[in-house]
C-alpha cells in the first residue's frame, strides 16, 4: 500500500517510523511519502492561508498550494487513489471504514489547519481522487495530522503481513460490533487481585462462553449504543442494557403487567411469570442474560436468554424467554427488535434458538413465525407451544 500525506507540519508524521508501522515500512509492506504543503507556495513567506470571504474569525487554507500538491501526488499514482480529508464535519471513522480503506492500494491524506481548506479544493480533487471527508470524532482538533495518524495506524495494521498474528485482528473490539473481553496474563494473583477462575480451567467451551458474556456485559456497560445494532432498526429510541439487581423491582412490575394479559388470553393463572417474586427474579438475573430496554428512563421492555442442552444429539440451544413490552407500547416493533437482539447475543456454542409461548397468544405466535421460528411441540407443558429455529451462520 502506498500512503501520501500532505501537511504543513511534516514532522508531525514522525511516529509512523516507529513500532509495527515503522517495521511494515522497512519491510516494504507500506510505502509512505510525506509532503510539505509549503513547498508548493511561490511567495517569500510561503503563505498557505488567507482571510475568509464573507468575514469571520480565523484563516482559510488557500486552494493553489493544495492543487499543486495534489497534482504532484496524482501524477505519481498508478490508479485513482483515495483522498482522505480529515475534518470534524466528515463521516465518522470506525473499524468498518478502516477495513474498506485497507483494501485501497493508494491512500492520500490532506491535513487541513486553521478554519479548514478552501471548499473548491474538494471539488478539484474529485477529478483525480476518490474523495472522502473523515472525522475522528465529534470534537475539534487543531489540524488533520492527528486524525491522519489515527486512520493510518488503524488501516495499516489491517494490511496483510503488518500484524504477525492475524487471529488477533479477528478477536478485537469492534470487529463484530462488540467490545473485546477482558484479558489477563501472569501472575495469577497480583496485588490481592486474581485472574477469573474460568480462564485457568483449561475448558475451552467454558472459556469461550465466559468471554462472549463478558463482551456483552462490557458493551452494554460502556457502549450500549453498539449493542442493539440490529434491534435499532425497530427500536432506535430504546436504550438497551444488561439488567442488574437494581432493575429487579421495575422488572417485577413489568412482568406482572404483561403476564396478566397472557393469563387472560390463555385463561390461566399458572404461568410461572405470574408467580415471580422479587427474590426469584433477582436470582434469575444471575442465571440468565437479561436485557432491559428503557424509553426516556422508563423500563418498557425486556428479554432474556440462557444456554441449555438442546434436544438429544442436537447441540446447545439458546433458550429465549420473558420477551415483554409495556402494554401501552406494543405494536411499535419493540418486541421484534428485542427478539432480534437476544438472538444476536447467543454464545457461539448455540446451534438453535428455542422459546415457549401460550397456545392462545396469537400475536406472539405470529411474531415468532415471522422471525423464522417453527412449532416443535404443543401442550408440553399444557397450554403452551414450543418453537425453535436453527441458528444461521450470519446470526
Ligand atoms: N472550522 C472547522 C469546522 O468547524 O469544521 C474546523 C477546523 S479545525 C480547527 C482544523 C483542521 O483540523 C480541520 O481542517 C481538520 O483537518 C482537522 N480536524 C479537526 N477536528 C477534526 C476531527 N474531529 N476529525 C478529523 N479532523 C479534524
Amino acid at each position: 500500500m502506498r500512503i501520501d500525506v500532505v501537511s504543513i507540519f511534516p514532522d508531525y508524521l514522525a511516529p509512523l517510523d516507529l513500532s509495527l508501522i515503522g517495521k511494515a515500512r522497512r519491510d516494504g509492506l507500506i510505502e509512505l511519502h510525506v509532503h510539505d504543503l509549503r513547498t508548493f507556495t511561490h511567495d517569500r513567506h510561503r503563505t498557505v492561508d488567507d482571510t475568509p470571504y464573507g468575514g469571520g474569525a480565523g484563516m482559510v487554507m488557500k486552494p493553489q498550494p493544495w492543487s499543486e500538491a495534489l497534482d504532484q501526488v496524482a501524477a505519481q499514482a498508478d490508479a485513482r487513489p483515495t483522498l482522505v480529508i480529515p475534518g470534524p464535519g466528515g463521516q465518522r471513522f470506525d473499524q468498518a471504514m478502516a477495513r474498506r480503506l485497507a483494501e485501497c492500494d493508494h491512500l492520500v491524506f490532506a491535513c487541513g489547519r486553521y478554519e479548514g481548506i478552501d471548499e473548491r479544493v474538494y471539488e478539484y480533487a474529485a477529478r483525480d481522487f476518490e474523495v472522502r471527508v473523515v472525522s475522528l470524532g465529534d470534537y475539534v482538533l487543531n489540524g488533520g495530522e492527528v486524525a491522519a495518524l489515527a486512520v493510518i495506524e488503524a488501516v495499516a495494521r489491517l494490511v496483510p503481513g503488518v500484524i504477525g498474528n492475524a487471529a488477533s485482528l479477528v478477536e478485537e473490539s469492534h470487529e463484530d460490533g462488540l467490545l473485546e473481553y477482558p484479558v489477563y496474563t501472569k501472575p495469577e494473583h497480583w496485588q490481592g487481585l486474581s485472574v477469573p477462575e474460568v480462564l485457568l480451567s483449561g475448558d475451552h467451551g467454558r472459556i469461550a462462553a465466559w468471554r462472549h458474556e463478558q463482551r456483552l456485559l462490557r458493551t452494554a456497560a460502556r457502549r450500549p449504543d453498539l449493542l442493539p445494532r440490529a434491534a435499532a432498526a425497530g427500536a432506535g429510541e430504546l436504550e438497551i442494557a444488561v439488567a442488574t439487581a437494581a432493575d429487579a423491582g421495575e422488572l417485577l412490575t413489568l412482568t406482572h403487567a404483561c403476564w396478566l394479559k397472557e393469563g387472560i388470553d390463555n385463561r390461566s393463572l399458572d404461568i410461572p411469570a405470574q408467580h415471580e417474586t422479587l427474590q426469584s427474579l433477582t436470582q434469575s438475573l444471575r442465571d440468565w442474560t437479561t436485557y432491559v430496554a428503557r424509553l426516556d428512563g422508563r423500563l418498557v421492555g425486556t428479554v432474556r436468554g440462557r444456554l441449555q442442552d438442546g434436544p438429544a444429539g442436537k447441540g446447545a440451544q439458546w433458550d429465549i424467554g420473558r420477551l415483554m413490552v409495556a402494554p401501552d407500547l406494543q405494536g411499535r416493533g419493540f418486541g421484534r427488535a428485542l427478539l432480534e437482539l437476544i438472538q444476536r447475543s447467543a454464545p457461539p456454542a448455540a446451534v438453535t434458538y428455542g422459546l415457549l409461548t401460550g397456545a392462545a397468544s396469537e400475536g406472539n405466535l405470529r411474531m415468532y413465525r415471522r422471525a423464522g421460528f417453527r412449532v416443535v411441540a404443543r401442550d408440553d407443558p399444557p397450554g403452551t407451544v414450543s418453537l425453535a429455529k436453527r441458528r444461521r451462520a450470519t446470526d
